[in-house]
């Protein structure tokens, strides 16, 4: 029996703080750096490594508490798809764990964004246990959602354990009996000519038990379709593409299989306004030329908080962006604020009323080359250019 917070010279009650720091200390006092040539070390530190990846997640660890060792080196320890068999394959996976639970940021603790989408439905190989199927499902929310967050309820329609039977599939307790054909292994052995082969048991399909009487409401299955509300928590600042993870909300496990997980694709509705960039907001913002020449102040829409005012300096060109801190999205992992970038583009007057035209022929007559300096510069180039 493997006994992960002995491994770590800790106890079941300890918490997350207690065993990062009892993992720290013995995979420190082990770690192959130290013990170069020493495969007693080396062996008592990938045990240590294996018994951190577990406790140090809350899933692993609540699995492992359940049902012991065996549970979550089958089920969850190679993720998804191909496993191990359980514990570290390599020294490098081991030093991997370690470095996170070093690392800064990153490193460790699991982010409720995970780009990785587990394939479910995985086995680890018994038949006795399958961690249910995870499931992908699209949640759109409009751009005020996505900054100030917000909760969805969804409906899922998920295998859950069926009530009737407790999951055991089962009419009564004494209707399952230990299959025949592979006496509760699960294997048959088949022989080809020299040697013997193992083969999933085509008789009770590996789980190593039959049923005699299933339970009626599953029909033998032990799990049931069950509709289900779910309030998804979307944080602020969440955008098109990120994806949430809701750990257990996948479908039921078989067995003492984990369920599945939940996997929340998140797309946000574009604004009539404002365009994001990271966590950055921009808007475009017409100006008339003659406050772009004289200057100005104007009133804007924030995302959030209302109307904000800004100076438009005097001489301002087209294409100016006007910084204001902290009016952007706020960053979806509680990193502050970004801003907003408004972009002044200057109009020039149309439909001009004979009065206007005079008072701009006027003005054309009073213009300088000093009031268009980069107009000036640029036929000044081009008069060396030609000569
Ligand atoms: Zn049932
Ligand atoms: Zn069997």
């Amino acid at each position: 029996m493997t006994d992960y917070y002995a491994e770590l010279g800790t106890t079941r009650g300890a918490t997350q703080e207690e065993i990062k720091k009892a993992y720290r200390k013995s995979a420190l006092k082990y770690h192959p750096d130290k013990n170069q040539g020493d495969a007693e070390a080396e062996k008592k530190f990938k045990k240590i490594s294996e018994a951190y990846e577990v406790l140090s997640d809350e899933n692993k660890r609540h699995i492992y508490d359940q049902y012991g060792a065996e549970a979550v080196q089958g089920a969850s320890m190679g993720g998804g798809g191909g496993h191990h068999g359980g514990g570290f394959s390599s020294m490098d996976e081991a030093l991997r764990t370690f470095m996170g639970a070093f690392g800064g940021g990153g490193g460790g603790q699991e982010s409720i964004f995970d780009s990785f989408f587990g394939g479910g439905g995985s086995s680890d190989g018994s038949g006795d246990h399958r961690q249910g199927s995870s499931k992908r499902m699209n949640l759109s929310v409009t751009f005020e959602e996505a900054m100030r967050g917000v909760e969805k309820e969804v409906a899922l329609n998920n295998y859950a354990s069926c009530d009737t039977c407790h999951g055991s599939g089962a009419a009564s307790a004494s209707s399952v009996k230990t299959c025949a054909k592979c006496n509760g292994r699960g294997q048959v052995y088949q022989s080809h000519g020299f040697f013997n082969m193992a083969t999933v048991c085509p008789y009770c399909s590996g789980k190593g038990k039959t049923i005699t009487d299933p339970c009626k409401t599953c029909k033998g299955e032990g799990r049931v379709k069950k509709k289900k509300h779910v309030t998804i928590k979307v944080p602020p600042g969440i955008d098109s593409g990120m994806q949430m993870k809701m750990t257990g909300h996948g479908d039921a496990g078989e067995g003492r299989g984990p369920a599945g997980d939940l996997y929340v694709h998140i797309t946000v509705a574009p604004h009539r306004f404002f365009q994001r960039e990271g966590d950055d907001l921009t808007i475009e913002l017409p100006i008339a030329f003659s406050e772009a020449a004289l200057g100005t102040k104007k009133e804007i829409p924030t995302i959030l908080d209302g109307t904000v005012k800004i100076t438009i300096p005097e001489g301002t060109q087209s294409g100016k962006i006007l910084r204001v801190r902290n009016e952007g999205v706020p960053n979806v992992h509680g990193q502050g604020r970004g801003d907003m970038l408004v972009k002044l583009s200057v109009e020039t007057p149309v439909n001009l009323s004979e009065r206007q035209k005079d008072l701009l022929k006027e003005f054309a007559e009073l213009e300088t080359e000093h009031n268009s300096p980069k107009k000036k510069t640029f036929f000044d180039k081009l008069k060396v250019f030609f000569s």
